[in-house]
């Protein structure tokens, strides 16, 4: 086990111009939910992921129209100025898709393989070859995606036998743990022989239990120094999702644990897919491991907060602050280490919004209906009246302007 925030310092993998391992930072990645096929849908789609901060996108490349889709799409995107990389997720068909749609390879980058999911008996070690060649010919890494739904299960079996002949057998879900890692590592020594450099191969070995998904990991960790996509599989919608993923992969990122993460939220229905890059994000940041937008510390209201107004400030400044970062991202640079304060009355506002860059404390029941506006530790004007949530974004604005312009 690694110690608290030491890293694990695994092998550097390039897709397209982004670094995974090797000490850059966590990279955010994101999937898609559009048929592939959709080309104007995905476009559509992965620009929005990218736009939200989404450092690569994943699709699903499925059937013979995705595989063909694939450049399309690649070509619009760069025709909107968006050139985030994009990762083509094969099963089943993939070596056939490949072979009929070599441009897909190639508009590709990066491969994502199941091995579980490759074919069966002795097909698979053909099948998984032919892909292999094809993250060879183009020159794309590959990420080897192992899954607890689809462990392959002639591996699982073997390694069943293996335990019920030893003299301390261990229990079904000790064993599956095991079968998962060892799917990873068997896999990526097989790529390596078929000439994929290590330095192309990226792990993942996703289960959808938090104890699980760090034992597992813990475990590939310690046996290999390939670089690590680390995501609780299939974690699902809403408060839960967000709990579970973040609890699993808060232990693993403290331990140094993981180069790239996918938060894999079930949106409500009509939700919005970007949302898993929001929560990707505020698990790096808030762990101090990246900074991807200005925080908004606000405290949660309580019985001194007569009305909605300061939840609704909250609200309205932590929208503006996203909304603002692709432009502050270019034009300010530093501006995502920003914190802002919005508090609800006397009792912690002034103290907080004085830690904070910039602060209000808002009047709470029975305090005199002012706010005051603390900047760098300092009051720096009372706002009073009715358009106090416009004075204060301008007031942030102007803060954005003079501190974080190059
Ligand atoms: S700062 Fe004031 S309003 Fe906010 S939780 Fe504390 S006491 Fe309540």
């Amino acid at each position: 086990m690694y110690g608290a925030m030491q890293r694990r310092v695994a092998r550097r993998v390039m897709v397209g111009d982004i670094a995974i391992g090797g000490g850059a930072p966590i990279v955010v990645q994101s999937m898609t939910n559009t048929d592939t096929a959709d080309i104007a849908g995905s476009v559509a789609q992965v620009a929005a992921l990218a736009r939200a901060g989404s450092e690569m996108v994943r699709l699903t490349v499925n059937t013979a129209e995705a595989a063909a889709a694939v450049p399309h799409i690649r070509d619009q995107l760069a025709a909107k100025g968006v050139d985030v990389p994009l990762v083509g997720d094969f099963h089943f068909n993939g070596h056939r898709l490949l072979t009929q749609h070599p441009v897909c390879a190639e508009a590709l980058s990066k491969l994502r393989i199941n091995p579980g999911n490759v074919g069966q008996g002795s097909k698979r070690d053909d099948q998984f070859a032919t892909l292999i060649e094809f993250a060879c010919r183009y020159n794309k890494p590959v990420r080897i995606g192992v899954n607890w739904g689809s462990l392959d299960q002639a591996l699982l079996a073997r390694m069943m036998d293996e335990n019920a002949r030893s003299a301390a057998p261990d229990d079904l879900q000790v064993v599956t743990r095991r079968a998962l890692v060892q799917s990873a590592l068997e896999s990526a020594a097989q790529a390596e022989h078929l000439g994929l450099p290590g330095e192309r191969i990226v792990l993942s070995c996703k289960v959808s239990g938090v104890q699980d998904l760090i034992a597992v990991y813990r475990d590939l960790a310690t046996r290999c120094d390939y670089a690590l996509h680390l995501g609780l599989t299939e974690a699902g919608m809403g408060s839960k999702g967000i709990v579970a993923s973040t609890a699993a992969m808060s232990v693993l990122l403290q331990e140094g644990v993981g180069d790239t993460i996918r938060v894999s939220l079930t949106p409500e229905p009509g939700g919005d897919r970007t949302r898993e890059v929001v929560v990707a994000q505020e698990i790096l940041q808030t762990m101090g491991l990246r900074s991807f937008a200005p925080m908004v510390i606000a405290c949660p209201g309580c019985g001194r907060t007569t009305s909605t107004f300061f939840q609704e400030l909250a609200d309205k400044i932590q929208i503006y602050l996203r909304a603002q970062m692709p432009v502050w991202r270019a034009h300010h640079p530093g501006v995502e280490n920003m914190h802002v304060a919005v508090m609800g009355c006397v009792v912690n506002g002034p103290g907080e919004s004085k830690h904070a860059n910039i602060g209000i404390s808002l009047p709470g029941s029975g305090e005199n209906p002012v706010a005051p506006v603390f900047i760098d530790g300092v009051k720096a004007v009372t706002l009073k009246g009715d358009n106090i949530a416009g004075e204060f974004q301008a007031l942030i604005d102007r803060y954005v302007k003079e501190h974080y312009t190059s």
